[in-house]
């Protein structure tokens, strides 16, 4: 919401979850944040010692699968070597009084993301971008087929060590696990909840809202401008298919999230044909970034609709999406304290900012 001082003080719901709250604090003498620094991006092509970098495939666990084929290989996944989860095992449930768990059973797999060591996903071409989002799709098309236990796949990306990126040749990662993650859950759950009452998704609302919603509120005795709502002023890129977001109550100052136009709960079923159009979509989205905020450490994040039969009934209510998420403040005792995240950017003021830069 558009505010005519450039200081903001304001608590923000999600509306998606509206257990999370977001503290929006703009204010110049205020700083609960400290600054992140951006991580050196190691813009070499080829390393001679890195496991990740054509020639030195013998260095990494066995491939799973390559794309296009294994011997010209362009995007490539193989085991993680330090896994989180393992399928090893058939360990079951620990239960000790109050304190349980259940065994890390799943997978965790590393996706190659190029041949080039140091390329950023704004510099990748389309084609490219293409192909590692189809990669992604199989892999997890994969594993959902061959494991019925395994209920969520999440696909990842780290860059710089703040994001828990450790190894600088460009990757994502891939975590299979027998269990929904919260956050998932969370969207999954209030989505479908929304969904009861107003028959309608609400990811579909929000996007409808971005596209056309515009009002202004005067002052009751004044009849000056209070404020200016546009929500519009949130669209960072569309395209024929997708759109780009800067989530209203955003939790990171330069979060980013990408959402088909169209109603569709599975990634999984995203068409060939408008892949490319995603892949336009991201690069667009992260050449802005790059422009703004230079060499910020992000991760990014796909959110689908989980599989399994507890989920079949929220097709209509989830809507997946990927979530861009720069970290560019380091979180304070107050953030891990009180569950509120500070976002110390007013996201009116960054999505104009990511909007003002020129690509063509
Ligand atoms: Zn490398
Ligand atoms: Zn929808
Ligand atoms: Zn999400």
């Amino acid at each position: 919401m558009t505010q005519s001082n450039d200081s903001l003080r304001e608590i923000r719901i999600n509306p998606i979850i509206p257990s999370e709250s977001v503290v929006i604090s703009t204010a110049r003498n205020m700083r609960p944040r400290k600054k992140e620094e951006p991580a050196p991006r190691d813009t070499r092509e080829h390393v001679e010692t890195c496991p990740f970098c054509s020639g030195n495939e013998a260095m990494t666990p066995p491939t799973l699968s390559a794309y296009p084929d294994e011997q010209h290989w362009a995007v490539r996944i193989v085991e993680n070597l330090y896994p989180v989860l393992d399928d090893n095992s058939d360990q079951a449930v620990l239960n000790f009084g109050l304190h349980q768990a259940i065994f890390g059973y799943g997978r965790h797999e590393v996706i190659i993301d190029h041949s080039n060591h140091g390329i950023a996903i704004h510099d990748m071409s389309v084609d490219h971008l293409s192909l590692l989002l189809s990669a992604y799709q199989d892999r997890m098309q994969q594993l959902y087929h061959r494991d019925p236990k395994l209920k969520y796949v999440l696909v990842f990306k780290n860059f710089g060590p703040a994001a828990g990126g450790t190894i600088p040749h460009t990757h994502s990662q891939i975590i299979a696990m027998p269990v929904v993650p919260e956050d998932v859950y969370n969207e999954v759950e209030h989505s479908r909840r929304y969904y009861e009452k107003n028959q309608q998704c609400i990811f579909c609302s929000l996007i409808d809202e971005a596209l056309t919603f515009e009002a202004t509120i005067y002052d009751r005795d004044s009849g000056a401008i209070k404020r200016k709502i546009n929500v519009g002023q949130y669209v960072v890129e569309k395209s024929e298919h997708f759109i780009a977001i800067k989530p209203f109550a955003s939790r990171f100052e330069w979060e980013v999230h990408i959402l088909p136009l169209k109603h569709q709960a599975d990634f999984l079923d995203m068409q060939q044909s408008i892949a490319a159009d995603f892949a336009r979509v991201l690069k667009r989205t992260m050449a802005r970034l790059e422009t703004v905020i230079g060499g910020a450490q992000y991760n990014y994040f796909l959110h689908s609709i989980p599989h399994g039969n507890d989920y079949k009934n929220c097709n209509s209510s989830y809507h997946w999406h990927l979530e861009i998420c720069p970290r560019t403040t380091i979180p304070s005792g107050f953030e891990l304290g009180s569950g509120f995240f500070v976002n110390i950017v007013s996201p009116e003021d960054a999505a104009e900012q990511l909007r003002a830069v020129n690509l063509d």
